[in-house]
């Protein structure tokens, strides 16, 4: 490990990095230093164009929490190959553990092109070198799936618009036609990925950039409508060489202040499955958490991945829990579970994350897991139907 400064974004100057150019060993992640950071106050947008247009069909109200062990802020139906299982086999699982969910496919499909694994299908973004391509046909496919459900069924769920480009100036355009042509269904937009490690550089096209006006425009729009967004980007490079500067949080923390209106939920706190925290990732998330120009900014949990660096030791819960908890109303959880085939592996990531549940007051253990869900999903849900009446002409 070594240390080195670096002029960072959420953060400050002598930012130490890991090092040591290897992975999957205990040593890596000894010096874990967690990570966490939430948000806070909403603004409290605006809103409101009840008056015009007509009613769509009315949202039955949302389970509320006290029954629930957690909402899930982070749920794929679908995999890379868009296969999955179904909203039914999902509530299923759910049982009377889970209350509310995001649910979204995933907008990326792995090609599987013949010349690269002939009669090897593929169903994963590491099984071979052919690219991935926008699959903009997930969004219609969910819309269905959710509206085949009966009403109180429909209100467990937080439907999302994933379809897009985030490269292309048209992204933006593609969000408002989903929902004139499926008005009452979703709440946000998301889970989509900027940087992600050994997915970005596999995509068919211009590379996605935080930089790019593209990006700006699907903000922007986010936040006219009210639209949650979940939001990939890795806070690091996978292998960072010794005092590499990890730019991407420099432009995450500058994308993120440019759209104050927009309800923006960093996936993962930024972790994956290689990329670490960066170290004093800690100072950082507490540093961004603590800048009244990035309120708007939450955190999740999910993923196994991340779980991982949370529980490696007792110094990495207590961290986490810390900053947690001076900061209750920003964090999330979720599982980052894709298609999970039973209730087993659906649970794991929660179970996993039992030692910091424990170590959390209980009213903040209950915003992680369940208030912070309903607080901005409720509010994206009337937002987005006020939007819809306003400009989706009655049928
Ligand atoms: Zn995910």
């Amino acid at each position: 490990m070594v240390r080195l400064a670096v002029p960072v974004g959420l953060i400050s100057v002598a930012t130490p990095l890991q090092s040591d150019g290897q992975f999957g060993t205990g040593r890596v992640f000894r010096s874990a230093v967690l990570i966490v950071f939430g948000a806070v106050v909403l603004g409290t947008a605006m809103l409101a164009s009840s008056g015009a247009g007509k009613a769509l069909q009315p949202q039955p109200a949302a389970p509320a929490s006290g029954r629930y062990a957690f909402h899930d802020a982070h749920f794929h139906l679908t995999n890379y190959i868009q296969e999955g299982i179904t909203l039914r086999d999902f509530l299923t699982i759910m049982g009377d553990t889970v209350g509310r969910s995001t649910v979204f496919g995933i907008p990326l499909q792995q090609q599987w092109a013949y010349g690269n694994t002939g009669d090897f299908a593929p169903t994963y973004y590491l099984q071979t070198d052919a690219p991935l391509y926008y699959y903009s046909f997930t969004d219609a496919s969910i819309a269905m799936a959710y509206k085949a459900l009966t009403p109180a069924e429909q209100a467990r769920f937080d439907p999302m618009i994933t379809g897009f480009n985030p490269a292309d100036m048209y992204a933006a355009d593609h969000i408002r036609r989903v929902l004139k042509t499926f008005p009452g269904v979703f709440s946000g937009i998301g889970e989509f990925t900027i940087h992600k490690e050994f997915v970005s550089s596999k995509i068919s096209g211009e590379t996605a950039s935080l930089l790019n006006p593209a990006l700006d425009r699907v903000l922007d729009f986010a936040g006219e409508v009210g639209l949650v967004v979940i939001l990939h980007n890795d806070v690091d490079m996978p292998f960072p060489r010794p005092g590499q500067d990890p730019y991407q949080v420099t432009q995450l923390r500058d994308l993120i202040r440019r759209h104050p209106r927009t309800t923006i939920i960093w996936a993962h706190m930024g972790l994956g499955r290689v990329v670490r925290p960066v170290k004093d990732q800690l100072a950082m998330m507490e540093r961004g958490l603590s800048n009244p120009d990035l309120k708007h900014l939450y955190l999740d949990i999910s993923w196994d991945e991340v779980a991982k660096y949370v529980v490696a030791s007792p110094e990495t819960i207590k961290a986490t829990a810390d900053l947690i908890t001076r900061h209750p109303d920003r964090f999330l959880f979720g599982t980052d579970e894709v298609a999970p085939p039973d209730r087993g592996t659906y649970m794991k990531v929660y179970e996993t994350y039992a030692p910091l549940f424990a170590s959390l007051p209980p009213e903040v253990s209950q915003k992680l897991r369940t208030g912070n869900y309903e607080r901005l999903f409720d509010e994206a849900r009337r937002k987005v139907r006020a939007w819809e009446r306003a400009n989706v002409p009655s049928r």
